[in-house]
């Protein structure tokens, strides 16, 4: 017996697979599998966590429903992922957060909007809200520059604290020891598995998403939010050194390097949380944990509003609509800060720390050690 009805159900499936082995070659969950005869929660923690959703085992298997086995590892481990975010949450009393998600970052998105609306409001005389606000230092005319960094730098640090507190706990719990020695080789192979989506790629076909014809689209889309994510966040420190190093405030020209790659980064952070939600619309519902699809899409839509709202400011950055889309854009940056902890972002990192145990095991195994 495990600790939930979705580990039961997981380590069922497990043991079936265990027998039939026919999807060894498909990602890097089998392989995992096959290196254990028993599964502890925080094994079915790591092999859920292993798994991209690709879809492929399901269309694979012969096993599948109607068939009496029941076979359905992408949905099981949907379940048994998204339980595993609340299980390592922390602190362990926001954990309910995971739950009705969707609610949770929507009701924070909008107190985080109006607080900015009514704190440029309050601070200033109501009419700079809609005056135009021009040259170098126009944005700090409205927060100051040590406001906004005292306020982002506050969240980002808590931020980085409670993801750290909430890996620890996964570590742990998939068998690796807190003060393990360095594993460069091992953390290198899982974050070249991760930039590419190596194991999204369905055993070589592509993702499997409203039929049983593979295609390329989720992983495509998905590296356009993540690529473009990262261009937008070097384009924030680009902009940080700018204003220590060289004394030089925002807003910058259209051809400066931090607005270069903000609007690249943006235009990736567009189309791909886009064609990540029509995808994740169109999925075969069988593939997917459809009680939690607000969480599978409230962090997708807030990215898509931070770009969309980020590319605006740029646009109009010149006219009266400035001060209230920098107040919307950084609202609802604000907000995507704070919930990172308790939505979708953690996926990406909990898949990155199970990849890095997934390459240690490779090694182990290929040395002749046992699985820990
Ligand atoms: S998913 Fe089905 S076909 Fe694939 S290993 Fe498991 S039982 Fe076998
Ligand atoms: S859904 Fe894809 S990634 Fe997940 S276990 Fe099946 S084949 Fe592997």
């Amino acid at each position: 017996m495990h600790g939930t009805e979705i580990l039961d159900e997981a380590d069922r499936l497990m043991t079936v697979c265990n027998s039939c082995r026919y999807c060894e070659g498909l990602c890097a969950v089998f392989p995992a599998m096959e290196m254990r005869r028993a599964f502890s929660d925080g094994d079915l923690n790591y092999l859920a966590n292993l798994c991209h959703a690709c879809g492929a085992c399901y269309v694979d298997c012969q096993f599948s429903p109607p068939h009496e086995f029941n076979v359905n590892v992408p949905r099981t481990f949907a379940i048994a992922r998204a339980e595993s975010y609340a299980a390592y949450a922390w602190p362990r009393a926001l954990s309910g957060l995971f739950s009705r998600n969707g609610l949770f970052v929507s009701v924070i998105a909008a107190l985080s909007v109006a607080a900015f609306i009514f704190g440029f409001a309050a601070v200033h005389d109501s009419l700079v809200m809609y005056e135009a606000h021009l040259g170098p230092g126009a944005f700090y005319a409205l927060m100051p520059h040590y406001a906004m960094v005292g306020l982002f730098g506050a969240a980002f640090l808590y931020v980085v604290l409670a993801l750290a507190m909430s890996l620890r706990a996964f570590w742990r719990d998939i068998g690796e020891p807190v003060a393990m020695r360095s594993d460069a080789p091992s953390l290198w192979q899982a974050i070249r598995d991760v930039s590419s989506l190596r194991y999204l790629g369905g055993g070589g076909g592509g993702c499997f998403n409203e039929d049983d014809r593979p295609t390329d689209r989720r992983r495509i889309y998905h590296h356009l939010t993540f690529y473009g994510f990262l261009l937008c966040f070097a384009a924030t420190c680009v902009a940080t050194l700018y204003h220590y190093l060289l004394g030089r405030e925002a807003p910058y020209a259209w051809w400066d390097l931090p607005v270069l790659l903000g609007t690249v980064g943006g235009i990736g952070l567009v189309i791909g949380p886009v064609g990540l939600l029509v995808e994740g619309w169109r999925r075969d519902r069988v593939l997917v944990d459809e009680t939690r699809y607000g969480m599978d899409t409230a962090f997708t839509t807030v990215l898509l509003l931070t770009s969309l709202s980020g590319l605006a400011v740029l646009a109009w950055r010149e006219t009266s609509a400035m001060a209230l889309l920098l107040a919307l854009h950084l609202g609802i940056v604000f907000a995507l800060f704070v919930t990172l902890p308790y939505g979708k972002f953690v996926h990406g990192l909990y898949r990155l720390v199970a990849l890095v145990r997934y390459a240690r095991e490779r090694k182990m195994i290929g040395a002749g050690d046992a699985v820990q």
